[in-house]
Parts: C-alpha cells; structure tokens; sequence
C-alpha cells in the first residue's frame, strides 16, 4: 500500500477496528485450546462456510492457491492432461494447473465482462486431445456465465472447478451463490479479499462427499488415517487461528458485501452523469473516455471485490499517476495475460491472440470500493477521475 495516499484500495484497519473486541476474544480462546490446526474451530467455520455459500460441503485449506491445486488433484488432473482456463487472472489460476505437469490451455475473456468467454472455451475443447477440467474464474467478484460452463463440463464429461476467490457470496443469475454449483468451488481468504484472515488461507466447497473426503486426504499429505496414506497430497492446513477469525467475520460479510455495492451504484451513477458510457459501449464514442464495469442484471449480484473502469490505453498510466499524486490508489489488474507470461512461453500460448484479453490488460484500472471509505471519498475519487478527463491531461 501508498503510504501516503489517504484514499488506499483496501483498509483493513476500519474492518478491524468494529470488530476488535470479538477478534481478541476468538484469538485468545484459540491461544487457551493449544489447538492450532485443523480442530473443532475449523469444522465449525467449514460447515458455517457451506452454510453461507448454499453448498453442502466445505474443506478449509492454507491458501486460495492451495485450493486452486487441491481442486485439480481430488479430480484426477495429471502429466499430460489439458484444464482450460482463462488468460485473464491471477497468476495462481494456471500455475496449480502446471504444477501437476498438465498443461493450461488459454481462453479469451467475453468482453464487456471479464470471465472467459464460453464459446471460446468450447472452441478450445473441441481441439483438445487430453481436456481433464475447466477452470473458470469469477473475476474482480461476478460469477462468471456458469450455466454456459456446467453445460460444457457436461458435454465434455468433465468436472467444472470455480475460482471463486475474489467472489465470496456473489449471485448467479439463480440467484444461486458463487462456488456453489460447480464441481468444486476454490475460495482465497487472503487478508485483503472480500472475507480474509489475519494471513494465507482458503476454502473449498462441493457437494460430492466423496470428492470432500478426497480433498480432507489431500490436504494431509494424502493420509486416510494416520501414517496411511492413499495418495501423495500436500501440507496445506486450515490454521485455528484463521478459522476463529473468520467466524467472527462471516456474520458481517453481508453487510460489508452491501456497502461495496453501495459504492459501487455511487460511483456507477457519479460516472454515467458525467458522460461516462456502459461496459458495452465504445470507449471512443463516450462523451467521457471512460467505460463503468458491467454488471449482470438482478437477481445476479456483484460482490464489487474490485470496482474495475475502462479508460483509453495510452492515458490509463498518466491517469494512475495522477490519482497517486491526489493521494488515491489504484491498481492494474491484470498488466499481462497469463499466456504471455515468459513462463508459459514453452506452451506456445504467447503466440496465441487473445484480443480481448490483450486490451484489458491495456485498458482496466482498479479504483478503491472497499466498504471503509466515507461517502466524502467517492466524491473525490469521482472528482479527480471526471477532472482528469475534462482537464485533458
Ligand atoms: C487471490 C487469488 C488467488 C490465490 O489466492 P491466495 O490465497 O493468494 O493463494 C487465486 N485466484 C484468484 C482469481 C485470486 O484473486
């Protein structure tokens, strides 16, 4: 984070400061247990999880990361095996997939969206000789078009797996919860996600009981009971610590969820009078260079982890530079496709186009919605941006 900038992208300090006397009190009582993995605290927060998400089952885990790769192992991806995913995510998203010496096979995003775009991935499954998952991505806190993606895992008799870490508590347009109808559903709880820890951890959902079971084994080292291993699994534990704090926090995920939509409608609002134009419109056609994030109609429900514009390539540096200088934060998500990393460089991928892809990694800059700020930032954040524009810089 800035120091300096008075307006940060995220304040964890005004989350904890309403809730400081709950956390110290669920701290000390993890400290009194001497209980510090896995234990009654974290099967209490899994079932209060699932509870929350409208699935079944939950399995906690040390990291989104982890969950992304333990998702992938319960369902049998190997060597060899090929997971589409989108290009346009956190690193963490392809990364588990080639850890298991499989290969990610890059789909574009759908724009004005930023999920992959379902007929690409269809696309891309049908020239597949070794499709073993999908991997879809509910990005910046909007489900992605999961009944697109479940009745492709259908087709292609494959298991659909959500990363659903920037999207806790979202709705589907079932109204459905995010991580809740895919095969497995994989959560981050990273200090600075929608619901965090006070460090690494994850979560992972599903209905299968067998594949929760499998998922309990993997986390161990793969043991079914004690120094009786099934499988070869990884170390990736729920701590009691984390699990404690978060039950503390889960209850308040709603209303924390409420105001990031709050202040997203504001901004929505303060940017459209401006002349700013709608995910779907031109961005050189809008009285204002700037395009508001799209969101699915009700009854679906952004979760606004990231609050995401559109603003031409070419001022979207000098933008960021300026809000900086106002002492507002912002970040680039994502500055380059994941099939463009050198590392993915051997799967041939950075060869591949994906246009779509390519231009939001040029065009979307991040602006602070987190539920702390007063209504006295949004004016200004909306100030400075709209002052940008009409000041022409
Ligand atoms: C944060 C994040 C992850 C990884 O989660 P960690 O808890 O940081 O390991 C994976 N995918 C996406 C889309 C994320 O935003």
């Amino acid at each position: 984070m800035n120091p300096r900038s008075d307006i940060p992208l995220i304040d964890l300090a005004v989350q904890h400061a309403s809730i400081r006397d709950e956390i110290d009190a669920a701290i000390a009582g993890v400290i009194d247990s001497s209980n510090f993995i896995l234990g009654d605290e974290v099967t209490s927060f899994e079932r209060e999880f699932a509870r929350y998400c409208g699935c079944p089952l939950a399995v906690g885990c040390a990291s989104g990361s982890d969950a992304i790769l333990l998702a992938l192992m319960a369902c049998g991806v190997g060597p060899g095996d090929e997971v589409i995913c989108p290009s346009y995510s956190f690193f963490a998203t392809a990364s588990a997939i080639s850890r298991l010496g499989a290969r990610p096979v890059f789909a574009d995003i759908a724009s004005p969206s930023y999920d992959m775009d379902p007929n690409h991935a269809r696309a891309l499954a049908l020239s597949c000789t070794r499709l073993r998952a999908i991997l879809t991505v509910d990005l910046f806190g909007q489900v992605s078009s999961i009944d697109a993606f479940l009745r492709l895992s259908q087709d292609f008799q494959v298991p659909l797996i959500e990363d659903a870490a920037q999207s806790v508590g979202a709705r589907d347009s079932q109204e459905q919860r995010a991580g809740s109808r895919a095969t497995i559903g994989c959560f981050s709880l990273y200090p600075s996600k929608n619901l965090g820890a006070m460090g690494d951890a994850g979560i992972l959902t599903t209905a299968s009981a067998e594949l929760a079971q499998r998922l309990r084994e993997l986390r161990v080292h793969g043991a079914r009971s004690q120094y009786l291993h099934s499988a070869v699994g990884i170390n990736s534990r729920l701590d009691a610590l984390h699990a404690a704090v978060l039950r503390v926090k889960l209850p308040h995920l709603d209303s924390w969820t409420k105001t990031r939509r709050e202040n997203a409608a504001y901004y929505d609002r303060g940017f459209t009078a401006a002349g700013a134009g709608t995910a779907d419109a031109s961005l050189d056609r809008t009285a204002l260079s700037l395009l508001i994030p799209s969101a699915r109609p009700a009854p679906a429900e952004h979760v606004y982890h990231q609050y995401v514009i559109r603003v031409p390539a070419k001022r979207r540096d000098d933008l960021s530079a300026h809000l900086r200088r106002q002492g507002i934060e912002t970040a680039v998500y994502y500055p380059i496709g994941l099939h463009e990393q050198p590392c993915f460089a051997t799967l041939g991928s950075d060869r591949a186009s994906l246009p779509n892809t390519e231009i939001a990694t040029r065009q979307a800059l991040a602006l602070p919605v987190h539920p702390g700020l007063q209504r006295s930032q949004l004016d200004r954040v909306l100030q400075e941006v709209v002052g940008f524009f009409r000041e022409a810089h």
